[in-house]
C-alpha cells in the first residue's frame, strides 16, 4: 500500500519536501521584515523564471483569476481582440473577455493541432482599421496536450500597438518563454503546474506596453488592479495591498529557488527529455499521441486510447490499484484521451513508474501488447 499518490496530472502537480517543510511553519505576520525578505527574494526570483525585467506580480488566485486580471487591466468595454483558441483553456479566455465585453473574434483551432503563426499574421494584416487591440493565446494547451510558437506570435505584435496575452499557466518554468525577448505583453500563470508549489496563488508580469495600456484601460478593477501590486513591489505602496498567501509565498520562494539551482536550461532539457521518452513509452504499446508530435507539448503527453478500452476505467484503476493518477479528456474529449503529466517536480523513475502502472491497467482492460515494452522504452530513453 501506499499513502500517497504520485500525481503525474498537469496540475496540481508534486510538491518538493523542501518546500512542504516551508509550508508546514507557524504563520508570519505580512508586515514583517521576515516576510517582505522572503517575497523580496520571490519577486527577483520570479523575474528571472519569466526572463523579464518587469515586475513579477503574485495574486492570492488560481490562474484564471490572473487570465481575468489581465483582461480588467488592459481593455476597455468593446475593445476588440484576437482570441487564438486551440482548447479548452483558450476558449475559456475568449469567453472571460466576452463577459467584460470586449468584442471577440476567435481563431478556433481544431483540438489537437497548434495555432498556425501564419494564420494569425493573415488575420492582423486584413486589420486594416486597426480595430485588433490585442491577441490572447495559450502557451500551452493542457486540455489536447498541444503547444503553440509563442516566439512567432510574438513576432507579429512586437512593435505594434497591439498586445499580446499569454496563458502560461501550464508552460511557465516548464517550457521555455523569453517574455522580453519574445515581445511579450502580458504573462500570466499559477503556482500549482511547472512552479511546484500547492494552488493558490497566480503571477502575472506587463510589459512597458502593456503598462501603457492599464492607463487607458476602463473596465472596473479594484483586487485586481495590478498597479496596486506593483507599486506596492517597488515599494511606493502597502507591500502588497492585500493579505497574501503569507505561507504560499514562503513556499513559493522555496519551489523557485529549486528552479534555479537546477537551472532554467536544465529544467526545460529535463522536461523536453522526459516527452520525448513518454512518446517512446506511448508508440511501445502501439498507441498514437493525439496531436501530432511536432506539436506535443513537453509537460504533458495526451495519447489515444486504444479501440474498444474504456479508458476512464483504466485511468481510475491506475489511481486505485496502483497509486498513479492521470487525467482524461476535457470537454468533448471525455472518454477519448488519456493525458500525463510531466510537469514541474517529477523525475525519471516517476514517468517509468507511471507506464508501468498504465501497462498492469491496460491489461486488466483486456488490451493486448507486449508486456514491459513501454517501461523498457521510457527507461532505454531517460538512462542517462
Ligand atoms: C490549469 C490551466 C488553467 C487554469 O488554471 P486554474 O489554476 O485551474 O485556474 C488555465 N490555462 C491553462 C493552460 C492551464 O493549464
Amino acid at each position: 500500500m501506499s499513502d500517497e499518490k504520485l500525481l503525474m496530472t498537469p496540475g496540481p502537480t508534486m510538491i518538493p519536501t523542501r518546500v512542504l517543510e516551508v509550508m508546514r511553519r507557524q504563520i508570519i505576520h505580512h508586515r514583517t521584515e521576515n516576510y517582505e525578505r522572503g517575497f523580496d527574494e520571490l519577486c527577483e526570483n520570479l523575474k528571472i523564471v519569466f526572463q523579464t525585467k518587469n515586475t513579477v506580480m503574485t495574486f492570492v488566485s488560481s490562474g484564471t483569476g490572473s487570465m481575468e486580471a489581465a483582461i480588467v487591466n488592459m481593455f476597455s468595454p468593446g475593445d476588440k481582440v484576437l482570441a487564438v483558441s486551440v482548447g479548452a483553456f483558450g476558449d475559456r479566455f475568449a469567453d472571460i473577455a466576452s463577459i467584460f465585453g470586449l468584442e471577440v473574434q476567435k481563431l478556433a483551432v481544431k483540438w489537437g493541432e497548434a495555432a498556425d503563426p501564419a494564420e494569425i499574421a493573415a488575420i492582423l494584416d486584413g486589420d486594416r482599421e486597426r480595430k485588433i487591440k490585442g491577441v490572447l493565446i495559450t502557451h500551452n494547451e493542457t486540455s489536447t496536450g498541444v503547444t503553440n510558437d509563442i516566439a512567432a506570435v510574438g513576432k507579429l505584435t512586437a512593435g505594434t500597438e497591439r498586445l499580446l496575452i499569454v496563458d502560461a499557466i501550464s508552460s511557465l518554468a516548464g517550457l521555455e518563454l523569453k517574455m522580453d525577448e519574445w515581445g511579450l505583453d502580458v504573462v500570466v500563470t499559477g503556482s500549482q503546474k511547472a512552479l511546484m508549489n500547492a494552488p493558490g496563488l497566480a503571477f502575472a508580469a506587463v510589459s512597458e506596453k502593456g503598462w501603457a495600456a492599464r492607463e487607458k484601460s476602463s473596465l472596473p478593477k479594484f483586487y485586481w488592479d495590478f498597479k496596486k501590486y506593483r507599486n506596492g513591489i517597488l515599494k511606493q505602496s502597502e507591500n502588497p495591498p492585500y493579505t497574501p498567501a503569507i505561507s504560499l509565498v514562503l513556499a513559493q520562494n522555496e519551489a523557485v529557488k529549486m528552479i534555479l539551482e537546477e537551472g532554467l536550461e536544465n529544467v526545460f532539457a529535463r522536461h523536453k527529455k522526459h516527452a520525448l521518452a513518454a512518446q517512446q513509452g506511448v508508440a511501445a504499446l502501439g498507441l498514437k499521441l493525439f496531436p501530432k508530435q511536432k506539436d506535443s507539448s513537453y509537460v504533458i503527453t495526451a495519447v489515444l486510447p486504444p479501440d474498444g478500452v474504456e479508458i476512464g476505467k483504466v485511468i481510475k484503476d491506475m489511481n486505485v490499484s496502483f497509486d498513479v493518477m492521470v487525467v482524461g479528456g476535457q470537454k468533448h474529449l471525455k472518454g477519448k484521451l488519456l493525458r500525463i503529466g510531466h510537469c514541474g517536480y517529477f523525475n525519471r523513475f516517476d514517468l517509468i513508474k507511471t507506464f508501468s502502472a498504465l501497462e498492469l491497467s491496460l491489461q486488466k482492460a483486456g488490451y493486448a501488447f507486449e508486456p514491459g515494452a513501454s517501461v523498457a522504452a521510457v527507461q532505454k530513453a531517460v538512462a542517462d
